[in-house]
């Protein structure tokens, strides 16, 4: 059956730009950044394929990368999602027990005023981090561990009874008065955040206090492989992307040069996805943080130039070599909107293209007006769009 044949060598490719759905700017002349950067790949497959609204956010969890992903990748949320440390744990080759939960652990910078003044830390380097925490384990760890991230992100790992806390993520206080955790939990993360000043101090960098959050059991999540019977693998500098790939037994690419920043290599994340493609991968995801950063930033400029990377880096190149190699699939969406007026996400629905390169679709336009008005699906359900015996365009 050619079907059958062709659905077997099908290649299927996720592009993930974070946070780049946004809302329209005066200084776009009312457009969005969507709108106004040019892209003529993606007009092309839009016009081909088919748009449409995806609520990757659902109701009730924060408008996290960690929540939007985990839709994309073709899981509810709602059903899998435990807290944002267990991923991150996950990307870091932790296995936590039944008996644990593991919190996020932020190196910031509290003054003495108790106001949040960086959330980051001064944004040390991973190398910088390491021994603080090292320090941190020695001095206050036992019933609680202390392991070492990325940057100013790093993970505790505690005593499942330590779960039952309110805690606010440290970006959501920035420049306001420090809310520490409530509810049963709350003394013990208090005494170990007090009683980390004088460990962090001692280092004379400008973090000087940990702040636990985002804390969640391990997910049981089923791997990808089980649920949608295919080999799937991503490229991703952000360890909550990666840690759901370690949690759904994906294929992690390390690639030199993929970053969390404007410096990223957006044509060494196409080469690997077409690497991986061509060698027997055949859902490949690849998510580039440049456009969220620049939408905390409130960076215009940079938001428009990261598209525009992704059109000429990635798309371009990446479609030309999709037709040659066969019949293939895309679908292209970001895991929750990160206006650039806000600086901050929203759990507003975002624009999503599904692209099928064996069969025209109605066409469209991959923008925030254009889809404005057609009905919201669920984010969790496109994946198995995607890869579904159906074309889903
Ligand atoms: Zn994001």
């Amino acid at each position: 059956m050619p079907l059958a044949g062709s659905l077997q060598c099908m290649k299927y490719v996720v592009c993930v730009p974070d946070g780049c759905a946004d809302e329209p700017l005066d200084a776009l002349g009312g457009r969005t950044p969507l709108e106004a950067a040019s892209m003529p790949t993606l007009r092309a497959l839009a016009l081909r394929g088919k748009v449409g609204r995806a609520a990757v956010i659902p109701p009730g969890l924060p408008p996290g990368s960690d929540v939007g992903n985990m839709s994309i990748f073709g899981y509810d949320p709602a059903r899998f999602h435990t807290g944002r440390a267990p991923i991150e744990a996950a990307s870091l080759g932790l296995k936590l027990g039944p008996d644990e939960v593991a919190y996020r652990c932020n190196l910031v910078t509290i003054d003495a005023q108790d106001t949040m003044v960086d959330f980051s830390g001064g944004h040390p380097t991973s190398d910088d981090a390491a021994p603080i925490i090292k320090a941190i384990d020695e001095a206050l760890g036992g019933e609680v561990r202390f392991y070492p991230g990325v940057e100013y992100r790093h993970i505790m790992v505690a005593p499942s009874s330590w779960v039952d806390a309110e805690c606010t993520p440290p970006h959501d206080l920035s420049d306001k008065a420090a809310v520490y955790p409530v509810g049963p939990a709350a003394p013990k993360l208090r005494a170990l955040m007090d009683a980390s000043r004088d460990v962090v101090g001692a280092f004379g960098l400008k973090a000087n206090q940990i702040w636990l959050w985002g804390q969640g059991f391990q997910p049981q999540m089923p791997s990808f492989a089980g649920v949608f019977g295919r080999r799937a693998a991503l490229t991703s500098a952000v360890d909550l992307v990666r840690g759901l790939g370690v949690l759904t037994d994906m294929a992690v690419i390390d690639v030199p040069g993929a970053t969390a920043g404007y410096d990223n290599d957006y044509g060494a994340q196409r080469d690997a996805a077409l690497n991986a493609l061509r060698n027997g991968t055949e859902v490949f995801i690849i998510h580039v943080e440049a456009s969220d950063e620049a939408g905390h930033a409130g960076d215009l400029a940079e938001k428009i130039r990261s598209l525009e990377l992704w059109d000429s880096e990635i798309l371009a190149d990446l479609v030309r070599e999709l037709d040659r190699m066969g019949p293939w699939r895309m679908l292209l969406l970001p895991d929750h909107a990160t206006p650039l007026h806000l600086k901050t996400h929203t759990s507003d629905p975002v624009p999503y293209l599904l692209y099928d390169s064996e069969v025209a679709g109605p066409g469209g336009e991959y923008s925030e007006r254009f889809v404005a008005s057609t009905p919201v699906v669920a984010g969790h359900d496109l994946m198995a769009q995607l890869v579904g015996a159906e074309s889903p365009v």
